[in-house]
């Protein structure tokens, strides 16, 4: 394959931002305020044939090239030094095909977008739990969120993909043109090429849902993570949990005394019938003394917002995560331990709990890893600035090791700065060997690098 040298501004229509440039800082920010990279183009793409000239510009100079969909990459990939970033969050169109059910979407939508145009007609496609989220990197490691029971992960719910190539072609992949290929787009994220459009499936929710935060003080934990593992054991499909173990924010809903405190909350989403989802939830809301409960219907899309303040743009994070089989008593001992150790205020423990659809869906479907997994924990040590970083990024791996004893997988999408060590864990030894070989097929030199990078053989 040649390569074309032609200038990149012969070729590339979209902005084209170098340093120098009024908006260079703006544009090479990420959501994750720890990384400060300095590229030396960020090309704002408008469209595919942008996005082939951005790569063929990098590899004509022999420069990495990053990809920029949302940037909440938690290592901070979307962005690097002294190379090409091929920006896609220009690339915002949504396009409904109400009579079809579908809905194709530009690779630099945010999930709230997506929300925002889908919920005018009762759908949705099951994506994140935070809005400001990008719809891409999301969907390429799999895809969990508030639906993911009721109806899977996103990319159970994905017809196609529009990909352009490391040779700057632009193809389809879904299962009857490039089964292959789409089968390992489904979970093995970036690796093979940038997509530029996604093709799902709508699904019905709400609009309006019942949404709940309950939330008990930490010296009630134990109890409440017992009672909750227990009262999820045959929960059906329509309700989705996830436990939050953190020092409580300054919010209205909760009692000032225990603003700052370390808390336990358990936070739901019931999809189906309104009038169910407050009897499903009662048990819930009626254990111990809650301190709070914000139990209400709710828009989806409000609901789909609550957690955004939590995971502000520019704060400082750093995640460590894994998968574990069941919520044992070890395990929420351990949880509770590390709970009570929090300093920041925004450090969190976000711990989802799984099943439903999204584990009836064959384990060899799709490249995705761990549909078995019953719990995924997501450790967050997080702080506002750089003081105090050091530390919490030292709470987050003590956590992560004293769970060693019950790690099963990992997802993909919630690896940081560990994930060339993990790959095994993400995707497990006979998954991994399939996409080394299909990455040898789509991109043998290895020009999709900065991701959770998938090697290709001899690489
Ligand atoms: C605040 C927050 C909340 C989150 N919540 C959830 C959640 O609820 N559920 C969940 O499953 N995950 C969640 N995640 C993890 C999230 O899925 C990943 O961080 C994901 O990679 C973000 O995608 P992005 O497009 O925003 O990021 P980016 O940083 O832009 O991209 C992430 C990776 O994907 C690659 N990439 C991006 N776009 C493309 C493309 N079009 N083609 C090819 N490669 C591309 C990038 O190169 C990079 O390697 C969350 C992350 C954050 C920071």
């Amino acid at each position: 394959m040649t390569i074309s040298s032609a200038p990149l501004t012969s070729v590339f229509h979209g902005e084209l931002i170098e340093p120098g440039h009024a908006d260079y800082d703006r544009y090479r920010e990420i959501w994750n305020g720890s990384i400060d990279r300095r590229p030396t183009a960020i090309c704002r793409c408008r469209d595919a044939m942008d996005v082939a000239a951005a790569i063929t510009h990098a590899r004509s100079a022999g420069l990495d090239l990053a990809v920029r969909g949302g940037g909440h990459s938690f290592p901070g990939h979307s962005v690097c030094d002294d190379g090409v970033v091929a920006d896609l969050s220009p690339m915002r169109g949504i396009t409904l095909n109400l009579d079809r059910g579908t809905a194709r979407v530009q690779a630099g939508v945010l999930l709230g977008e997506l929300d925002g145009a889908t919920q005018q007609h009762g759908l949705a496609v099951p994506a994140g739990i935070v809005s400001h989220t990008g719809i891409a990197g999301l969907t390429l490691g799999g895809g969990m969120g508030w639906l993911v029971r009721k109806y899977g992960l996103s990319i159970d719910n994905l017809l196609g993909v529009d990909l352009v190539t490391a040779t700057g072609e632009l193809i389809r992949a879904d299962e009857r043109e490039t089964p292959d290929l789409f089968w390992g787009v489904r979970g093995g994220g970036g690796n093979f090429g940038v997509v530029t459009e996604f093709e799902f499936r709508l699904r019905r929710v709400g609009p309006q849902v019942v949404s709940c935060p309950v939330f008990w003080p930490i010296d009630d934990a134990e109890r409440v993570l017992r009672f909750y593992r227990d009262w999820i054991a045959d929960a059906p499909d329509d309700l989705m949990t996830i436990v939050s173990l953190r020092k409580a924010p300054a919010s209205a809903l909760l009692p000032e005394e225990l603003h700052g405190r370390p808390v336990v909350a358990i936070l739901c989403l019931w999809a189906g019938d309104v009038e169910d989802g407050f009897r499903a939830v009662a048990p819930l809301r009626s254990f111990g003394q809650p301190a709070a409960d914000g139990c209400a219907v709710r828009a989806f899309v409000e609901h789909q917002a609550m957690l955004d303040p939590s995971f502000s743009h520019g704060w400082w994070y750093y995640v460590r995560a894994c998968d574990v089989a069941a919520l044992t008593d070890e395990v929420i001992d351990v949880s509770v331990e590390y709970a009570r150790r929090i300093e920041s205020p925004l450090s969190a423990l976000t711990l989802w709990g799984l099943g439903g659809a999204m584990a009836r869906v064959d384990e060899d479907a799709t490249a995705f890893y761990g549909r078995a997994a019953a719990h995924a924990f997501n450790i967050s040590g997080i702080t506002a600035t750089r003081a105090g970083f050091e530390r919490e990024q030292q709470w987050a791996r003590d956590f992560w090791s004293a769970l060693e004893p019950h790690r099963t997988s990992v997802y993909v999408n919630y690896l940081s700065d560990d994930g060339a060590s993990r790959l095994g864990e993400a995707y497990g030894a006979a998954k991994l060997a399939r996409l080394r070989s299909l990455k040898t097929a789509y991109d043998p030199d290895n020009v999709f690098h900065l991701n959770q990078n998938i090697p290709p053989l001899d690489g």
